[in-house]
């Protein structure tokens, strides 16, 4: 199987032997006999049924030969960093991530004794961080909130030729507009939460790599215990089945938005890749088949009464669901960043950012320009 729509439909799907049935089985069992059966299998050692469903399509759909499944982004994030990092080890990240990547990693690794540095998400700059005991180096593009761009070959060619291991959080591209592996990056992450979930209803991560990475990931994973229930695991598969069509119209309906946006006189600026006044535009093209279903910008309006009267988006946490969502970066992901340090960033309180759904984009552009009202 090649092409990405049937991968999501078809891919990793269980048979059912015993009633035919047209769709994979869930198999809840937590307890598997281990006579005659060349397989020990238990969940948390990542190899029950439905977990090796989801991770065979998710590994189809990024390129690459194998995957594992999480309860959450952090989980397979944090379980990836320490597979491969050790006392007196040094990672590298980009600053500007997902706020609780941030904070796990600053907080947590200090007790390990490991390294922690945190720079801008390009190949010069990373380069100049580099020391003899890195092991690791993170990205995550396009990055939150401001939908700002890291070169993913770059980064990648720069780990290769350094020995170092090379990460990147794949959440915002999810793997139908962006495919880092073909780039040459080593492991690929996503929160399960956002796009692969994409009802806001499930809570799950994946980790994608090779078959001699995921050995290493695996061992490291069993012993923290990170990993996805069956009936998540199941629910997850289902939501995959319709990635590439929610995707296709989440980009189209934030494309439609972000160049309604431009135009209207109560915003000052819109972030979006996909938009030719976007500063990395031209990288945007190089890098992603699509330009994602998030954007952001500066309204010169009040901020909390413009969120407070939208009827159709909601104003809550979290993105990447059918259903258009809105954040104040400043009172949620950002609010724990110090304030000059934040409005250094460009996350001001007039910021907002958009996780555009499968709505009608009209509707969606009355619904803002009335709130705006
Ligand atoms: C939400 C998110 C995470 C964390 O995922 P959880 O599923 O909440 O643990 C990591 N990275 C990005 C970009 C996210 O949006």
């Amino acid at each position: 199987m090649k092409n990405k729509s049937t991968i999501c439909v078809h891919s990793g799907s269980l048979e059912d032997t015993q009633f035919k049935g047209a769709v994979s089985p869930v198999f809840p069992s937590t307890a598997y006999a281990y006579e005659g059966t060349d397989i020990t299998r238990y969940p948390r050692y990542f190899n029950i049924p439905n977990q090796r469903a989801v991770e065979k399509k998710m590994a189809q759909l990024e390129n690459t030969e194998e995957a594992l499944s999480f309860s959450s982004g952090i989980a397979a994030l944090m379980t990836v960093f320490l597979s491969f990092l050790r006392t007196g080890d040094h990672i590298i990240l980009q600053e500007a991530i997902y706020g609780g990547t941030y904070d796990a990693v600053l907080k947590e690794f200090e007790r390990f004794n490991i390294e922690v540095s945190f720079c801008k998400g390009n190949a010069m700059e990373i380069a100049a961080e580099i020391k003899d005991n890195t092991r690791v180096i993170f990205i995550e593009t396009p990055s939150n909130p401001l939908l700002e761009l890291t070169d993913i070959e770059a980064v990648a060619s720069l780990a290769k030729e350094k020995n170092i291991i090379s990460v990147i959080d794949n959440t915002f591209a999810s793997p139908i507009n962006q495919n880092p592996h073909d780039l040459g990056i080593d492991i690929v992450v996503h929160s399960g939460t956002k796009y692969l979930g994409g009802h806001s209803d499930i809570c799950c991560g994946v980790a994608t790599m090779t078959e001699e990475h995921k050995e290493v990931v695996k061992e490291t994973g069993i012993h923290f215990g990170g990993s996805l229930d069956a009936r998540t695991a199941a629910l997850l598969e289902r939501s995959l089945k319709t990635l590439e069509i929610r995707i296709e119209r989440q980009n189209k309906n934030a494309l439609t938005l972000a160049q309604a946006l431009e135009k209207e006189p109560w915003i000052k600026n819109v972030y979006y890749p996909g938009l030719p006044s976007h500063p990395q535009h031209s990288l945007a093209k190089k890098q992603m088949s699509g330009f994602g279903g998030m954007l952001s910008f500066d309204v010169a309006i009040d901020p909390t009464r413009f969120t407070s009267q939208l009827r159709l988006i909601k104003a809550v946490v979290s993105l990447g669901g059918v259903e258009s969502t809105i954040s104040s970066p400043v009172k949620t992901s950002h609010a724990r960043v110090d304030i000059t340090e934040r409005e250094k960033m460009g996350i001001t309180p007039a910021l907002l950012r958009l996780s555009v759904g499968i709505e009608n984009a009209d509707d969606l552009i009355n619904d803002l320009k009335e709130a705006a009202n």
